[in-house]
């Protein structure tokens, strides 16, 4: 009988996504369906998603204060996964919007009690992402026979909460640790889970550490035996150059020269002047994780090598009014796309010569993985994901690092590059390497199934 895992997530792509975990929501289920894991997925039915098919189910459930609340459900016509969405007014039309700690307590309690009224599918491992979904396994913690497993794909937000909030829903905080009358939603599936894992074996390591941990190193070292990395991967259907339908010229491994044309074609788009020189991009959130402050310093040093840049993202409004005056201050070298648009990010994939990840830190990170994938070069700082994924300094180069958070190294890590990119033999053999890797989840869904089956007894 195939393992039964209830999927459960704040973001879903394409219906509902800020950033990674939306990718992996919707990647990972469907690589884990086709080994043959009854995997299903629970996500907040904000009123901004549009799903196709979507069925109300028979399934009665009721807030803490007695509200009927409705449950929909649907089926990925392509895998087959099924979608249930929880519909309550505090949702909202999206997801970090209006109150996080109102809505996410709810998300967990509607989410608990539906899987427990749910008699005809229960199942044997509850797989909760985030802090949004980090009461989950203390609301199940008395029904040992579901394992929880907990996914961390960013320490950083935990949902720091009065337990006076807790309590106005009825929830029994007995076994909680409370400090300064809150709790701490990270910590405490740190603590209910069987399992906890992240999403690069770098980032397991570095979550353990002071600099990494946002202050909850001691609580995992105290359960450091519970802690696995697994590297995320990527949707090869979606991220394909050879099938994608936004680019002008579709291209693989075996005629990278093709990329040139959607080069040019991105050039034009963004009223660059054809240059022999390097084109390099970011698509990224705008936010201090990314190393946008870096980015912002090293702009004129980059421009003056002779290089083109494009950067596209919204985000903290500090980066978002900088970057617009570099804009203004370099228009022939410098472009702010300052929007969100899945579209015009895979045409950056496929036609700039490097995507820059100067992140001060990345849990994984799916860009980089995009960008190989589209034959586009990495330059990105060595930490989480990126190190895990980005080789420099062996035959397999498919990229290039750098290790402290400095504009020295990071503008010499673009030095690297731009040499390197002047002999096209050997730019090309970095781009064979980063296209030819498997990307995909197909290693990785084989290690959750590993894992799970561990989790149950089952290896
Ligand atoms: P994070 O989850 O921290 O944002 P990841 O690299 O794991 O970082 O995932 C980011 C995802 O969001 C990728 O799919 C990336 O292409 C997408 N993304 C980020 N900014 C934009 C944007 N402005 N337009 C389109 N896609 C974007």
């Amino acid at each position: 009988m195939s393992t039964k895992v209830a999927w459960i997530s704040a973001e879903l792509a394409p219906f509902v996504k800020v950033g990674g975990l939306a990718d992996v929501s919707s990647a990972l289920p469907k690589e884990l369906k086709r080994l043959n894991v009854d995997v299903r997925i629970i996500i907040p039915y904000y009123t901004n998603i549009v799903i196709n098919g979507l069925q109300r189910t028979e399934i009665y459930l009721e807030d803490p204060f007695g509200e009927e609340i409705q449950i929909y459900e649907t089926k990925d016509e392509l895998s087959g996964v099924i979608i249930y969405l929880l519909k309550h007014p505090i949702f909202l039309d999206e997801p970090y919007k209006g109150d996080l700690n109102a809505k996410f307590t709810m998300f967990n309690l509607l989410t608990a009690n539906f899987i427990l009224i749910n008699k005809k599918w229960t199942p044997d491992i509850i797989h909760t992402n985030d802090w949004h979904t980090g009461l989950l396994p203390y609301l199940m913690r008395k029904h040992k026979e579901i394992k929880n497993i907990f996914t961390i794909h960013n320490i950083a937000f935990q949902g720091k909460m009065s337990i006076d909030h807790l309590k106005s829903l009825f929830i029994d905080v007995d076994e909680l640790e409370i400090s300064n009358n809150e709790v701490n939603f990270m910590k405490i599936a740190i603590g209910f889970s069987d399992q906890i894992t992240t999403v690069s074996e770098k980032y397991a390591e570095e979550i353990l550490t002071r600099e990494y941990s946002f202050g909850l190193d001691d609580d995992l070292q105290n359960h450091s035996n519970k802690v696995v990395g697994i590297l995320n991967g990527i949707d090869s259907s979606i991220y394909d150059p050879s099938g994608d339908e936004v680019l002008l010229v579709k291209y693989d491994v075996k005629n990278i020269q093709k990329r040139f044309e959607n080069k040019i074609d991105l050039l034009n788009k963004l009223e660059f002047k054809y240059s022999e020189g390097l084109l390099i991009g970011l698509t990224t959130r705008l936010y201090d994780q990314k190393g946008i402050d870096l980015l912002i310093d090293s702009i004129p040093s980059i421009i003056n090598m002779g290089i083109n840049i494009v950067v596209l993202g919204t985000g903290d409004q500090k980066y978002e009014s900088k970057l617009s005056d570099i804009e203004k201050k370099f228009p022939n070298n410098f472009k702010f796309l300052n929007y969100y648009n899945e579209k015009i990010s895979h045409q950056i994939f496929a036609g700039v010569d490097c995507l820059l990840i100067p992140s001060r830190y990345e849990p994984c990170g799916l860009t980089q993985m995009y960008a190989m994938r589209y034959g586009a070069v990495p330059i990105v700082r060595a930490t989480g994901g990126l190190a895990d994924t980005v080789i420099e300094n062996n035959s397999k180069q498919n990229g290039f690092l750098f290790e402290k958070y400095l504009m020295d190294d990071l503008i010499f890590a673009i030095n690297r590059a731009n040499k390197a990119f002047e002999n096209k033999i050997k730019w090309m053999e970095i781009q064979k390497n980063g296209m030819q890797r498997d990307w995909s989840w197909k290693k990785s869904a084989l290690k959750w199934v590993n894992l799970y089956n561990k989790n149950l007894g089952n290896d």
